[in-house]
């Protein structure tokens, strides 16, 4: 091999063209010829050694412009050449060199095809890309009609009946669900059928949700959970296919519980409303109804709904087979509300000093929720205080702040203040002097968010809230209490610098006097229902039947008897305030200073007035607490 190198060295270097060294085009020719890899002769060089006979013969491919050179010495080369070289050719002929043509078309054509097929791979990916996006999309919408169900998860705390406390009636109803779903082969061997709905009606926050998963934690059953306004889509047929989806994943997990909550969102009657209905959730009322038909009475899915409005639900779904159950769960009593705050208590550290009996008798009215809720921001308080357990004090902030709102700035202008502790003070004085009227918790004088300058917060009386009945005396107490205000503005500043201050007592005044007029019978028109319970849920039905159920003389008399109830209560008011000038402006001063002052230093003010000027009061035929 080496000695073919020298010679094709020596054949090149000998001409004159050549501007390589002798070494370099060696060092050229070298790799060329051992590794035939690349042109290692220049277009000149090739052309002399044709001429002068190195070369054996010449393959031309004319799509890569190169010619391939065999020498005589066994190596082979490679040179690029001109487009359409017709020198190369002349050269070569005139040598005697022989010259072939490659055919190229097919390695051109693999190319190509090689190039256009990436071309078209490329595009192919661009277009899955696309497809699959738009896949994406298009399965988010076809996905409309998949009900999307809360499933407890597997291994979460269930919940259990201990922790749901004050509403023992409705928990005592419930443990039967329990025994459906872990024994049913002790109905169904006596030929019971198994309940298929239980309906769980009360206000919010009373723990209708925590039963039902209390139900599933007891039985150990899944849960499944949707409210019914989930089902209920912009298009028409989406709820109704939800439902059916609802029921078959149930189905597949039986026994387990389904629970839909505010089921009114689709169980209301229908044909109701403005334009008589909406075809969507009577859609969706009607899958459910046929869903409810359609499972097995034994098959181990109950359904549990719960609702605030029993009452506009459509009778449909309350006849037998379908919600055959209506469980009650009302706001708890004192000693539920004891309860409650127990049961949420027990993770929470509390002060030795809070007597969370007391705390129930200070939370009338509140549901489970609202005792949860106030524990919460106690803890919450506390932990900002950086304290360690939870105090009375954070308890008693907590509740206001639930109650009336967060706190702002105090009041600076004195003469707005004095005007509103004047206000407060005709309340909070007229809630403690009249003998039906609720007990006074507090006046303050610290404004609220909202627009609140003070308050004077009474304590339902408890009896009343636990039996709901409320008396003509105590109706007419609170009228009074609620003008005390305006009484008071009244009897300080005079008619004509009264305030808009009470525009809001005014319109529950007006509220309360109507529904004595026309609905409790407690007017000179006599025992006679005028008018129905105004529920907003049906404004549609009522506004499109409304026709007045007395005549238009009877509705003149009613706003008579209307406005003489207001007035003789404003009357009342003021007669009680009038006489306690003094008391009041002492009260005032005190509230400026000190912002609040507590139910029970009040009543001792107030007592302590009262004593001193009994004799006055009596001789003067103005007794405390008398009745218009
Ligand atoms: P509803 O479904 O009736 O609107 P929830 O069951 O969702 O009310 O109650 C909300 C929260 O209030 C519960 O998670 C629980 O912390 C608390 N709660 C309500 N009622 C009770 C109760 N009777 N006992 C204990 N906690 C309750």
């Amino acid at each position: 091999m080496s000695s073919s190198v020298s010679e094709a060295t020596g054949a090149a270097s000998s001409k004159p063209e050549s501007p390589q060294k002798p070494a370099d085009s060696a060092d050229q020719r070298s790799t060329g010829l051992l590794g035939n890899q690349g042109p290692s002769l220049s277009y000149s060089q090739l052309l002399q050694e044709i001429e002068k006979g190195e070369v054996k013969d010449l393959v031309l491919s004319p799509a890569r412009r190169e010619v391939q050179a065999r020498l005589r010495d066994g190596g082979s080369v490679a040179v690029a050449v001109f487009n359409n070289d017709q020198l190369l050719l002349r050269t070569a002929e005139k040598a005697r060199v022989p010259l072939s043509v490659r055919d190229d078309r097919s390695e051109a054509m693999l190319a190509g095809l090689v190039a256009n097929g990436l071309l078209v791979l490329l595009l192919f990916a661009a277009l899955a890309v696309l497809i699959r996006r738009s896949a994406q999309v298009a399965n988010k919408a076809m996905g409309f009609g998949r009900s999307q169900p809360r499933i407890q998860p597997e291994g979460a705390p269930a919940v259990r009946f201990e922790d749901v406390a004050g509403i023992a009636e409705a928990k005592e109803e419930l443990q039967e669900v329990v025994t459906f779903l872990k024994e049913p082969e002790r109905f169904t061997t006596v030929g019971a059928r198994i309940p298929k709905g239980v309906l769980l009606v009360g206000p919010p926050g009373t723990g209708k949700t925590l039963l039902a998963r209390a139900i599933a934690g007891e039985a150990g059953v899944p849960f499944f959970s949707m409210a019914a306004s989930e089902f209920v889509e912009l298009f028409v047929g989406v709820g109704a296919s939800r439902v059916r989806d609802l029921f078959r994943k149930a189905k597949a997990k039986a026994p387990c519980i389904i629970f839909i909550d505010e089921i009114d969102a689709v169980g209301r009657q229908r044909g109701a409303g403005i334009g008589g209905g909406n075809d969507e959730r009577e859609q969706t009322l009607n899958q459910l109804l046929t869903e409810m038909d359609g499972f097995e009475p034994n098959s181990g899915v109950i359904l549990l709904a719960a609702t605030n409005r029993a009452d506009v639900l459509d009778a449909a779904l309350m006849r037998p087979g379908r919600f055959d159950r209506r469980i009650h769960v009302d706001l708890p009593d004192r000693r539920g509300r004891e309860e409650i705050l127990s049961v949420h208590a027990r993770t929470r550290p509390l002060a030795d000093t809070v007597n969370l009996s007391d705390w129930a008798s200070r939370t009338p009215g509140f549901s489970g929720a609202d005792l949860a809720n106030l524990l919460n921001e106690a803890a919450i308080l506390t932990a900002r205080r950086e304290q360690s357990q939870i105090n009375d004090q954070a308890l008693s902030d907590a509740l206001e702040r639930i109650t009336m709102g967060l706190t702002a700035a105090p009041l600076q202008d004195s003469a707005k203040k004095r005007l509103i502790a004047y206000h407060e003070v005709g309340h909070a004085l007229l809630t403690t002097l009249e003998p039906h009227a609720d007990k006074l918790d507090k006046v303050t004088l610290l404004p609220r968010a909202g627009g609140i300058g003070g308050f004077a917060r009474t304590m339902p009386d408890e009896e009343i809230l636990d039996s709901g009945l409320i008396s003509k005396a105590y109706l007419r107490a609170r009228l009074v209490v609620a003008l005390g205000g305006r009484a008071a503005e009244l009897v300080v500043y005079g008619p004509s610098e009264v305030t808009q201050g009470a525009a809001g007592d005014l319109e529950m005044v007006t509220r309360i006097c109507r529904e004595m007029v026309t609905r409790y019978g407690f007017s000179s028109l006599g025992p006679v229902a005028l008018e129905g319970d105004h529920g907003e849920v049906f404004l549609g039905r009522d506004w499109l039947r409304q026709e007045p159920h007395y005549s238009r003389e009877t509705g003149n008399r009613i706003d008579a008897q209307v406005r003489q109830l207001a007035q003789n209560a404003l009357d009342q008011a003021v007669r009680l305030l009038r006489p306690r000038r003094e008391l009041m402006d002492e009260l005032v001063e005190r509230l400026i200073v000190e912002e609040t002052i507590e139910g029970d230093a009040f009543r001792q003010l107030v007592e302590h007035f009262e004593g001193s000027r009994q004799p006055q009061a009596v001789a003067a035929g103005v007794g405390a607490g008398a009745s218009a």
